[in-house]
């Protein structure tokens, strides 16, 4: 039987439905949460990240300030203008948009962002609390691809789990998360001697390597010293016959790379002659969905948590100020 599709995006409004409330109660009392992101520099990529955070903010009544640093700012600089920040009593939540220049220690910064300021929830102090099962400011995409394994009804504990990808910012969180569920906790990650071993076991399966899109991007920086260099193999990094029949499937990494490519290896080209990207995740997701019980899909799963919960970091350090 075809596994259930969990819709984050469904999910993640729920949560920030129930967010709405909290910040109109809040801005009634005069303490509108107030996020300021800080952009150090140029970046295209951030740009659009920029743009869609502060409508989702401006959605929710989330005051959203964009504070934008010049490109030669020094880690010195940035440390002094997020210690302005934490200081600053009109500043419910902060974030750092990535990336930042060369030369920028960015975990330093982000360490630099008072733990109830937090909005990523990536200080050594919110990512402590993991060992406690979680404090109210959590790292975003992580609780929320957990959340998106509670709202299936499935007991996690007793579960045997395993998480692909070990990053302090997704693997290891989800890890400590699924730990304390109780699940029986597995992390896998580049140096895994036998992956298939490992998730064929799992009756939770979480996946953020986000292997197809590393693929490329070395191919493409290796095409061009070596013109001659074979086409990359861009298939996902979890085919069906790695997955547990019947298991929950949660799929976090998002990969951009080419609908196809030609037999130069170079991407096939759309309509307005820009190469054809699509956006997957690590997850054979068509064949997955005939094995696993519940299985989400990218995009449109964890992506809408991460935000929401971004938005959660944000009420709660508003009202953890106030
Ligand atoms: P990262 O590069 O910091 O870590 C990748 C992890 O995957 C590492 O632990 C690495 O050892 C492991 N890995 C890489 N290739 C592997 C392979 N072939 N086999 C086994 N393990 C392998 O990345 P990250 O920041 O943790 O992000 C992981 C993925 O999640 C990326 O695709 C990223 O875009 C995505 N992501 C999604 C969201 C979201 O909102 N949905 C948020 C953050 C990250």
């Amino acid at each position: 039987m075809a596994a259930d599709v969990i819709d984050g995006g469904a999910i993640a409004q729920k949560i920030t439905d129930g967010l709405k409330e909290e910040i109109a109660t809040l801005t009634a009392a005069g303490r509108q949460p107030h996020l300021v992101a800080v952009q150090v520099g140029e970046n295209p990529a951030s740009r659009i990240y920029v743009r869609n955070q502060k409508k989702q903010c401006e959605e929710v009544g989330i005051r959203y300030t964009l504070d934008e640093l010049p490109e030669d700012t020094t880690e010195a600089g940035l440390l002094a203008h997020v210690d302005k920040l934490n200081a600053d009593p009109d500043v419910s939540a902060i974030i750092l948009q990535m990336p930042v220049p060369a030369g920028v220690n960015a975990r330093r910064v982000q360490m630099q962002i008072a733990p109830n300021k937090d909005a990523e929830g990536m200080n050594p102090a919110n990512l402590g609390m993991l060992l406690y099962g979680g404090g109210e400011i959590g790292p975003c995409t992580a609780v929320g691809a957990v959340e998106l394994i509670k709202s299936t009804g499935v007991e996690v504990k007793g579960k045997d789990a395993v998480v692909v990808g070990h990053s302090e910012i997704v693997g290891k969180p989800i890890a400590l998360l699924l730990l304390g569920l109780n699940a029986t906790t597995s992390v896998c990650h580049i140096f895994t001697q036998d992956l298939a071993k490992f998730t064929r076991q799992a009756e939770i399966l979480v996946v953020a390597a986000g292997k197809s899109q590393a693929v490329w991007l070395r191919y493409k920086r290796m095409k061009k010293k070596d013109p001659n260099t074979p086409a990359p193999d861009l298939s996902p990094l979890i085919s069906a016959d790695m997955i547990k029949p019947g298991a929950i499937v949660i799929d976090v990494a998002i990969n951009r790379i080419p609908v196809a490519l030609d037999g130069d290896g170079k991407p096939t080209l759309n309509k307005k002659g820009k190469p054809a990207m699509k956006t997957v995740g690590d997850v054979d997701f068509e064949a997955a969905k005939e094995i696993a019980s519940f299985i989400t899909p990218v995009p449109g799963g964890v992506g809408p948590m991460t935000v929401a919960r971004l938005l959660h970091n944000t009420v709660a350090a508003a009202k953890s100020n106030g």
